[in-house]
């Protein structure tokens, strides 16, 4: 039998390494700028084409390499970085394995240009899937120029693989930021397709992420500090009232390396916790620096996890810090109840006693800036109340409106018209005579199924509603919601959300749906970017759905939003035209009716 182990080529080993180390292009382009920053560079640019896929290119003014190893560069394991196994844990460099550029040129087509201050003259290599085509003298700029050009072209089954290059993009810009945010003082650039993404002049970090993520971050941001002889630890966390809905702005650096950390995420989420919806993020940009031998940074091939040693001081110290700038800058919770329909989410179990009516539910005069300490609690305790009533009425099983009901839901808009009473409680729920009973209707939730169907059906048409605004209102977006702006304004002119592109991430919002008139244009619009951003891989249909029902939350009429007669059966009849009545287009139940029964039944069993 003939012997049948055999060592791998070379070529074969750097194309299964490559899997590890570069999934996709955005892989690609965190190795590069990591390799351009260990070189020292002050300047670093990226070009990109078709998210990466044609070609990644980066350009930096660092200290570059003698022709020789420029060659070595693409050997596997070869490195300047590290050169026994002690230094590891010494290590400030981004790099050290040595594998990345053998990993790259293995499957892809490389041109490299680069040149030492002490050499005149620099060199040029050419590659293809990792064997050298070329190697030439060249004049070129102290610094290193390396293009990778074709990624995965003999690797098929991942190029497959790929996303959209929307996604792809994206990714690539996660990538940047995550390094473009810890290195405020090394200008970066970043250019796709011919159009600038990103033109970061050198700055310290407070600029750097005003520059990535716009200027109104400025009111945003607070200061985090704490230093041990453990750790240093600083940056900065978001204010509870800009929390989101998306995990988007979450940021650990730990020496100026990226990292993610489900279990210091959970520190900030304590420290928010009392602050903040269930469902929001807070954003931070949080950096610990500790002496590089008491971390871990070997355990994750692409090296976004650390392993601390001691990893529950580290946690307490970022609890305390966070929470001591919380109250510092005097951050009492801000909530405003208007745009929060908590109401039908609060699960509470079910009570004997009738809960008393709350004497005001919402503030008209609400005002989000200005200091109202414990006001998100005192709201909380009347959705309580009320949550508590509504349990005793759906502790009844309600049958719900049928098709075959309807009809007698349906309303005369006249007001002369007998026997149909309506009648608005608290501005939350509309309550009408029908033949059997009680009609009971929540109406922001009922408001939302309309729209959400009106949305659906007319979005595109002629007639659909824009109304323009008088003084248009000026939006300044980070680049990464610029890019998706860009990318969707023709969508959102469908739904009678009008938006100018003015460059270099200045919208002008010029028209709004009029159903949805006053609510806070720059809101309405940031808070559609939000609902693209959570459907990315979504197709033109789903986003439209995610849109409509963006959009649809931010109507005219919110809880509190008073309501004449004529207005409330108009409300009756066109929910009752709606395809799906009972519930609002994020499934909560908005419609129950109560027969006489089962209110005899309800007064009777409530004991006072
Ligand atoms: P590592 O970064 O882990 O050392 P790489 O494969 O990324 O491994 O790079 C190999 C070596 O090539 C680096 O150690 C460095 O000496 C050199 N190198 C790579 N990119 C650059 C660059 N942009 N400027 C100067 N030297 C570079
Ligand atoms: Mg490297």
């Amino acid at each position: 039998m003939p012997n049948r182990i055999q060592l791998l080529t070379e070529k074969v080993s750097n194309q299964i390494a490559a899997g590890e180390v570069i999934q996709r292009p955005a892989s690609a382009v965190k190795e590069l700028l990591e390799n351009a920053i260990d070189a020292g560079a002050t300047k670093i640019n990226l070009i990109v084409k078709d998210a990466g896929r044609t070609l990644i290119q980066v350009i930096d003014n660092g200290c570059g390499m003698n022709g020789a190893d420029a060659q070595l560069c693409f050997a596997r394991h070869s490195t300047s970085k590290l050169s026994k196994f002690e230094d590891l844990a010494l290590l400030q460099t981004k790099g050290f394995r040595g594998e990345a550029l053998a990993s790259i040129a293995s499957i892809a087509q490389i041109e490299l240009k680069t040149r030492t201050s002490e050499e005149e003259v620099g060199t040029l290599i050419e590659l293809e899937g990792g064997v050298i085509l070329s190697e030439s003298v060249c004049s070129c700029a102290i610094g290193t120029s390396i293009s990778v050009k074709n990624l995965f072209f003999n690797v098929p089954a991942r190029r497959r693989f790929l996303k959209t290059d929307n996604s792809e993009l994206k990714q690539i810009i996660d990538e940047f930021e995550r390094l473009a945010i810890p290195h405020a003082s090394i200008g970066f650039s970043l250019i796709h397709n011919d159009q600038v993404i990103y033109q970061l002049e050198p700055s310290n970090l407070k600029g750097r992420l005003l520059k990535i993520f716009g200027s109104n971050y400025d009111e945003r941001l607070v200061p985090v500090q704490e230093h041990t002889d453990l750790v240093s630890l600083y940056g900065y966390i978001g204010k509870p009232a800009f929390t989101k809905k998306t995990r988007g702005e979450q940021f650990f650096f730990v020496n100026n390396r990226f990292i993610r950390s489900p279990y210091l995420n959970n520190a900030i989420n304590l420290a928010f916790r009392e602050l903040i919806p269930k469902e929001n993020h807070p954003s931070y940009f949080i950096f610990f620096e500790l002496d590089p031998a008491k971390i871990d940074i070997n355990i994750h091939p692409t090296k976004t996890e650390v392993k601390f040693d001691d990893e529950q001081a580290i946690y307490a110290y970022l609890l305390s810090a966070v929470k001591m700038s919380l109250g510092k800058y005097n951050l009492t919770p801000l909530l405003d109840f208007s745009q929060d329909p908590v109401l039908a989410h609060v699960p509470v179990g079910p009570s004997n006693k009738i809960p008393s009516a709350p004497q005001v539910l919402v503030n008209t005069n609400f005002n989000p800036f200005e200091k109202q300490p414990g006001s998100y609690k005192r709201e909380k305790e009347h959705i309580e109340e009320w949550g508590n009533l509504l349990n005793h009425i759906q502790a009844y099983q309600i049958p719900q409106p049928s098709p075959a009901i309807q009809p007698e839901l349906v309303f005369n808009e006249d007001q002369q018209s007998s026997g149909q009473k309506v009648f608005q409680l608290h501005g939350q729920y509309i309550l009408a005579q029908v033949k059997s009973g009680l009609l009971l209707i929540d109406q922001k939730g009922a408001y939302e199924r309309i729209l959400y169907e009106k949305f659906l059906s007319q979005a595109g048409e002629q007639n659909f509603g824009t109304q323009k605004i008088l003084f248009p209102v000026e939006l300044r977006l980070g680049a990464q919601d610029n890019l998706i702006a860009q990318g969707n304004l023709d969508l959102f002119q469908s739904f009678g959300v009008d938006i100018l592109d003015k460059g270099n991430g200045l919208f002008s919002i010029e028209g709004m749906p009029s159903d949805c008139l006053d609510s806070g244009e720059k809101e309405i619009v940031e808070s559609l970017l939000e609902s693209i951003k959570q459907t990315e891989t979504l197709d033109l249909n789903g986003r439209r759905t995610k849109l409509a029902l963006a959009l649809c939350q931010k109507g005219k009429i919110k809880y509190g939003t008073i309501l004449n007669e004529s207005e409330m059966r108009g409300l009756i009849n066109q929910l009752f035209r709606c395809k799906q009545p009972s519930f609002s287009p994020d499934n909560r139940q908005i419609v129950v009716v109560l027969d006489l029964n089962q209110i005899a039944t309800i007064i009777s069993t409530i004991k006072k």
